[in-house]
């Protein structure tokens, strides 16, 4: 790759490149901006967190450069890393002295000593992550790639700088990484690199749940987030953290019948999806949303392939899932349960006709959820015969079309029926019981069914009538 020096030294304009390199003269510290800072200036990608290391203290540098701004710069110390971190503004720049770090096979924790550029260079995962441009005065600008790192970005290679067996072993968590940055930038993992991850995923099991979690959240929010997947899988890390992912993969055929394969048929939907939005839990409802079909698979002589259920069976799956992958177990549980059981529902009312009462139901049960649930269900046609495709996204708009009108007519977004369990006990006397259940759904399923629009004058008359009818009045 050409280095356009001029690019570098505009990217590097500005007061806090400036005030870096004038403390690093003052203290007489040889000072570099490292890592993905500098790998994201070659690819041209926005970049907001400074990486800076000095051959020497960090703190002490950290603390000169806060000097030099006004006092809205927030300057924090954390002495047993011995890391600074300087924000002034949306900027963060993080001061660390170089280190050489040595691994011992019984312990995850390395040993860290003080150590040369060169040496902190070697600990940095990737050839890419690995570049440094000098800051200093005499030399400002000057690129420091000791592992080809820029030959690999133009061939968009991910590799690592010393032997990828050790490196993966020292710190597994850099295999996901691998696979996170492959997927973010669209690169490719050099096969030595891949092998080495192939040899070493069992190693994962020593880093914490949420770390993992934390990579694969930014494979998820990638532009293509299926690269990822396949890789995790083609390794072999799939296996071992998302099991059931990998349950999907492979087509069986009976009596001449094949039902598609449920690991690629997500992926797309994942894709799909995320060329439509940006929300991660929504994408995980993806991943999720037939997760159950494995477990229901039927063959039927007359139907053929057949997943009665999955998508109830697929929501009660998901608390067990999300503890173990340490999840909030809060309202994001509650809201990938309720995309994933209600995942066929907009299709299933498209393919028959739509009527009101069903677009009516449909709404009162995804509430404000509807948005998201519509996507997802529209990420889901995967089919490969065009004329099919055709046909759902006409009756699509058509399901669309009807939940503006109704939502419009009826405002039955969260509804709640206008007259509560309380009201009705109150009323008639009633102690708490089946018949004011009977009759709260009454009021709610003639109201759903379009029998009495949702106004509480219709209501009350409706409920008078029905208790006469029960014999209540
Ligand atoms: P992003 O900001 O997109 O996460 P990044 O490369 O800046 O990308 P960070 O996690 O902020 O990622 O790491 C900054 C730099 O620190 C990396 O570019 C790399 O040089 C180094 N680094 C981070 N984590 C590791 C690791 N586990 N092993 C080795 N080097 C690492």
């Amino acid at each position: 790759m050409e280095i356009d020096q001029s690019e570098i030294l505009k990217k590097l304009q500005g007061k806090v490149f400036e005030a870096i390199s004038e403390a690093s003269e003052e203290l007489g510290l040889e000072t570099y901006v490292i890592g993905g800072y500098v790998r994201d200036i070659f690819l041209n990608r926005p970049s907001k967190d400074i990486d800076v290391v000095c051959v020497g203290s960090g703190i002490q540098l950290a603390k000169n450069v806060a000097s030099r701004f006004e006092k809205k710069t927030h300057l924090s110390v954390f002495k047993t890393y011995g890391t600074a971190q300087v924000k002034s503004g949306d900027i963060e720049v993080e001061f660390v002295g170089a280190r050489k770090e040595s691994y011992r096979p019984d312990s995850r924790n390395p040993v860290v000593e003080d150590g040369t550029l060169q040496d902190d260079q070697n600990r940095r995962d990737f050839t890419i992550n690995a570049l440094a441009l000098c800051l200093n005065k005499a030399r400002f600008g000057e690129l420091v790639d000791p592992f080809d790192g820029l030959n690999d970005m133009e061939n968009l290679k991910i590799r690592t700088p010393l032997n990828p067996d050790i490196t993966f072993s020292d710190d597994p968590l850099r295999m996901m990484r691998a696979i996170r940055f492959a997927t973010q930038l669209g690169f490719f993992i050099d096969p030595e690199t891949f092998d080495a991850i192939e040899r070493n995923v069992n190693r994962i099991e020593i880093i914490s749940k949420e770390r993992v979690v934390d990579e694969l959240n930014k494979i998820i929010l990638s532009p293509r987030p299926s690269i990822g997947f396949e890789l995790l899988e083609q390794t072999g890390l799939l296996e071992l953290i998302l099991p059931e992912l990998v349950a999907l993969k492979g087509v069986e055929t009976r009596e001449g019948i094949g039902h598609k394969d449920n690991f690629s048929h997500t992926l797309k939907v994942l894709d799909n999806l995320a060329g439509e939005t940006q929300d991660l839990w929504l994408r995980w409802a993806a991943i999720f949303h037939d997760i159950a079909k494995p477990a229901t698979k039927r063959f039927d002589p007359k139907f053929g392939w057949t997943f009665h259920n999955h998508n109830y069976m697929g929501m009660k799956m998901l608390p067990g899932i999300f503890r173990r992958m340490k999840f909030p177990m809060n309202d994001k549980l509650k809201y990938v349960q309720k995309m994933v059981l209600l995942h066929m529902r907009p299709i299933i009312l498209s393919e028959d006709e739509v009527t009101d009462s069903a677009v009516r139901r449909l709404l009162f049960e995804a509430g404000d959820d509807i948005d998201g649930l519509m996507l997802l269900c529209e990420a889901d046609i995967t089919s490969k015969n065009p004329e099919k495709v055709k046909r759902f996204l006409q009756n699509f708009r058509l399901v669309r079309e009807k939940l503006k009108e109704i939502e419009e007519k009826d405002r039955l977004r969260n509804f709640q029926p206008p007259i509560d369990g309380e009201e009705i006990m109150e009323r008639f006397g009633l102690p708490p019981g089946r018949v004011v259940g009977e009759l709260k759904n009454a009021i709610k399923d003639a109201i759903l069914d379009g029998i009495i629009p949702n106004e509480y004058e219709a209501a009350n008359r409706f409920l008078m009538g029905k208790a006469k009818a029960l014999g209540i009045l």
